[in-house]
């Protein structure tokens, strides 16, 4: 890590600019988060609605308490436990952090990102930076710094860029002024993980629903993002029924002239006969999914793919994270078979 460049950003971010930089979970673009103004630099450069409410990234737990109204004790165990990790949690606000950051509420959310390079520019920006994920509001979000380039460039200051990044998929959010604490988004440290530490964990039901009338609880959950700019279907059932519905799908769209791709896996990878076929991992480690999610999404983007077949994964541990955004990519067309 280049101290020199992370200075630099830094002196950006209190300047009031936009930084994108490596986190464990996605690229996000930061900018000062107790800076109404740059909250709004920030809605203008993803093109992203302002009543969507922005994470606020710390690098210190005891900068949490200037921030957050009331912290409960389950939320410092959690964060004791979890921090620095893929784990954002709501609190009331406190007075210090502007409107234009929070999406007009009285919550804020709070991360501790996993990632040297954020936690250093966290530092060196003065303790407080905000920071969605850098895409344009509407396009998955980037998992390699080339990917932002692709969607910000010419709109941001500066882009850290730290490779690839580990998990592929948004942090876990948590409210925590609610009891029992409810999970609003699935991420990498799922349910089963909160519970063993704090007990009980409710869900958002909105979060798997396939036609949820119910607006979810996290603002940003209710645009169809993370979404390519194919037409997406994800089947679900038995494998063997999937493969083949799959098949018989993409085939027909095929004959009608159009350009399909297909999101298999390792287990299912051979028995796919079309063309434009991408394993997005294992199913023995459905981390691997996640990794690869997004940029196979903006894979297809760049060839032209018009629509496009997905298997399911299951509805627990990370599983629960990548099928919600693949729902959500998909607007919520699924077909059991
Ligand atoms: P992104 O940073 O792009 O992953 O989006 C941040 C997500 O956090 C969005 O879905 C927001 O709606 C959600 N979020 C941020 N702050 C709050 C809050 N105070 N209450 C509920 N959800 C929030
Ligand atoms: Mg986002």
């Amino acid at each position: 890590m280049n101290m020199d460049i992370i200075r630099a950003a830094g002196h950006i971010l209190e300047q009031g600019g936009l930084v994108a930089f490596p986190t464990e979970t996605v690229y996000g673009l930061g900018a000062n988060a107790l800076d109404e103004e740059a909250a709004r630099k920030t809605y203008a450069a993803k093109g992203r609605p302002s009543d969507n409410p922005l994470i606020v990234h710390i690098a210190d737990l005891k900068d949490l308490y200037p921030i957050a109204g009331k912290v409960p004790q389950k939320a410092v165990t959690l964060a004791e436990k979890f921090w620095p990790g893929p784990l954002t949690m709501i609190f009331d606000k406190s007075g210090l952090v502007p409107h234009g950051t929070t999406g007009g509420l009285e919550t804020v959310a709070v991360r501790m990102p996993d990632d040297a390079a954020a936690l250093a520019l966290i530092r060196a920006a003065g303790g407080y930076v905000s920071a969605p994920s850098a895409n344009t509001s509407g396009r998955p979000s980037p998992t390699t710094a080339g990917h932002v380039l692709d969607d910000l460039d010419g709109r941001i200051d500066m882009i850290l860029d730290g490779g690839p990044v580990h998990i592929g998929v948004e942090s876990t959010i948590v409210d925590m002024t609610v009891d029992p604490p409810m999970i609003l988004r699935p991420g990498a440290v799922t349910k089963e993980m909160l519970e063993e530490t704090v007990g009980e964990v409710a869900v958002d039901h909105t979060i798997l629903a396939a036609d949820s009338k119910t607006p979810p609880k996290a603002p940003g959950m209710k645009y169809r993002h993370y979404a390519p700019r194919a037409e997406m279907t994800v089947v679900e059932g038995p494998l063997e029924r999937v493969v083949d519905k799959i098949s018989e799908l993409s085939a027909a769209r095929e004959e009608e002239g159009h350009r399909t791709g297909i999101i298999a896996t390792r287990e299912t990878m051979h028995r796919y006969s079309g063309k434009n076929v991408k394993c997005i991992g294992t199913r023995e480690d459905e981390s691997t999914v996640a990794a690869n999610l997004y940029a196979i999404l903006r894979d297809f983007d760049d060839d032209g793919t018009e629509f496009i077949y997905s298997e399911a994964f299951a509805s627990d541990g990370i599983g629960s994270a990548v099928m919600n955004r693949l729902l959500k990519a998909a607007g919520h067309h699924v077909i059991n078979v």
